[in-house]
């Protein structure tokens, strides 16, 4: 969903963007869109993955896919005792638990199937609209579902992608992750979204650490406030 920007800073904006998107294609190579997964798999995986690493959350999903096989009904009929053991691995299972359960309830009730393929040829915010509405789908996990399912227009905003965000000076230090996206989804258009979003993560895992930021080795530093201002108080110092 685009965000209004004053129009002295649009262009700037859009230029800083243009900068990270080209320079981390360069650095890290051009991740290309080979076709998504089950969208329905992607959003129970996704609402699995919340406030866990990928190995755990990806342990729960297969326990689930393991107990109950490929039959969501089953998932959905069955005591939630069951769902918590299989989920066990991702944390918070007694929230997550429900959380799939009343999911699945939504969209059986509303889609009569547990297919939700229609979502590819809805408009990114009718479908991110649609997801958002489902018990427990945050912005975050529709827009997972949208880019990886369906190459879509949306960007979704991980603690990589909000760090590196407000240290080059794309948002605000103290900006939301709603806001960082709508902003991306502002400054570049649909189809650098897949690709910098894989990117960011790399750049958010390999340099552009959380606690120790590698500076000195980053190819985005002519752009990056934190960097510049860094720089400008050592050199008061
Ligand atoms: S220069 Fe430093 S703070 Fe800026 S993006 Fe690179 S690693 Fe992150």
């Amino acid at each position: 969903m685009p965000v209004s920007i004053h129009p002295e800073e649009l262009g700037a904006l859009r230029g800083k963007a243009g900068f990270v998107f080209a320079t981390l294609n360069d650095h890290f190579g051009t991740p290309a869109f080979t076709g998504g997964g089950d969208p329905l798999d992607e959003l129970i995986a996704t609402i699995l993955s919340a406030n866990t690493n990928d190995t755990n959350s990806g342990r729960a999903f297969d326990q689930l896919k393991t107990t109950f096989g490929e039959d969501w009904d089953a998932v959905r009929t069955a005591p939630l005792a069951a769902i918590v053991e299989a989920i066990r691995p991702a944390g918070m299972y007694n929230q997550k638990a429900p959380a799939i359960v009343a999911t699945l309830e939504r969209i059986k009730t509303e889609q009569g199937s547990y297919d939700l393929s229609n979502l590819a040829t809805m408009p990114a915010d009718a479908a991110l609209a649609y997801l958002t509405s489902l018990p427990g789908v945050g912005h975050k996990t529709a827009s997972i579902v949208i880019l990886f399912c369906f190459n879509g227009a949306a960007f979704p905003v991980d603690t990589h992608i909000q760090r590196i965000s407000q240290r080059v000076g794309i948002s605000s230090r103290r900006a939301s992750p709603d806001k960082i996206k709508q902003l991306w989804e502002t400054l570049l258009p649909p189809e650098t979204f897949y690709p910098l979003h894989i990117n960011l993560i790399q750049h958010g895992r390999q340099i552009c650490r959380a606690l120790t930021p590698q500076c000195d080795r980053c190819p985005l530093q002519a752009a990056c406030d934190y960097f510049h201002q860094a720089n400008e108080w050592s050199v008061e110092v």
